[in-house]
């Protein structure tokens, strides 16, 4: 078994709109390894959902389709499979948590059915196994009472309950990965602190991969291994959380750091902020995408693109005139 579970390569998933052919994921590259966790973090609209939405074969058709790149799995390339194979190892390699259950549960089926049905279709489970496995599965993500409970709809679970029955889904049939949309985003701060200890017990007690996608550096520095930084689909930098917190290399990953509220921000509300807009994706800038907000662009930045590259260490950046270069 090789240590990188999944590899994605020069990933290209476009929209073909009316205002043209937008690209929210513009050859994407990077590797999460066997029991790691790592961040994919950036602003609204950088590109990080339909990244997600790629590796589960879920991009929305019309208007999206994959037109490039691959995506492999334990070595198995998920875009050279047929519709059928992809859903069985969507279903059992993969799980995938979204921003919001209420959109991703079915309303008008019972919890129990829908944590069954799953491990019925794709383990091959009778009715009796799947009925207890989903109790435990309840169990174990921290809904009391987990056997009365198999018999209730989504809406009679709170909001943070809801978010606890769509993890129970994602691990039903025990996923090497598992891929985190913002999860914890409408949640209040105490159950989305229980939520995040949950998933940090999920992969203490299995090793599971997991990549969580956010916009919040709070959760990254709280869960992640390794990070990614997307901007107007790209990664401009990756690395380790602790070489990223401290010694930042792409201006927009400082400016995503400087405004992380510190306490006496919350205090006053008055936050700090990355001046002007991310791109209209159908009139992409020129050269560096980020250079109309980046206080250090040069003439270069505006004509050429910067490819990600390696810039000591394990680190890598898209950049012009990196902020730390290791010497
Ligand atoms: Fe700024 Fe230039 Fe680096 Fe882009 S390439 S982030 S514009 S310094």
């Amino acid at each position: 078994m090789s240590e990188v579970l999944l590899q994605v390569e020069e990933l290209e998933t476009h929209l073909f709109t009316k205002e043209g052919v937008l690209k929210p994921v513009n050859g994407v590259s990077f590797h999460v390894g066997r029991g790691e966790t790592v961040g994919l973090v950036g602003e609204s609209g950088c590109g990080k959902t339909m990244t997600a939405l790629s590796i589960m074969g879920l991009v929305p058709n019309p208007p999206g389709r994959i037109v490039g790149g691959a995506i492999r799995l334990d070595g198995e390339d998920l875009l050279q499979l047929d519709d059928r194979t992809l859903r069985t190892r969507r279903s059992v390699h993969m799980g995938m948590i979204f921003q919001d259950a209420s959109t991703a549960l079915n309303p008008t089926m019972r919890v129990g059915d829908q944590i069954s049905e799953t491990m019925q279709r794709h383990l091959g489970m009778s009715r009796g196994e799947a009925a207890l496995h989903a109790t435990e599965i309840l169990d174990r993500v921290g809904i009391p009472a987990a056997e009365q409970r198999l018999d209730d709809y989504p809406h009679q679970f709170s909001g943070g309950m809801r978010q606890r029955v769509m993890i129970a889904i994602a691990i039903c049939c025990n996923p090497d990965l598992l891929i985190a949309d913002e999860p914890t985003t409408a949640l209040d701060v105490t159950i989305q602190a229980q939520l995040l200890d949950l998933v940090l017990e999920l992969k203490e007690d299995v090793g599971k991969s997991v990549l969580w996608i956010t916009h919040d550096l709070g959760v990254v520095a709280e869960l992640c291994d390794r990070v990614m930084v997307m901007y107007a689909g790209q990664v401009v930098e990756e690395a380790t959380v602790e070489e990223l917190f401290l010694r930042p290399r792409h201006p927009y990953t400082a400016g995503l750091l400087d405004s992380m509220p510190t306490l006496e921000e919350r205090r006053q509300e008055s936050l700090k902020t990355i001046e002007g807009m991310p791109p209209n994706m159908a009139r992409m800038p020129s050269g560096c995408a980020f250079h109309p907000r980046c206080e250090y662009a040069s003439e270069r930045c505006v004509e050429e693109a910067p490819a990600l590259e390696r810039s000591g260490g394990d680190g890598l950046v898209a950049c012009w005139h990196p902020l730390y270069i290791e010497g």
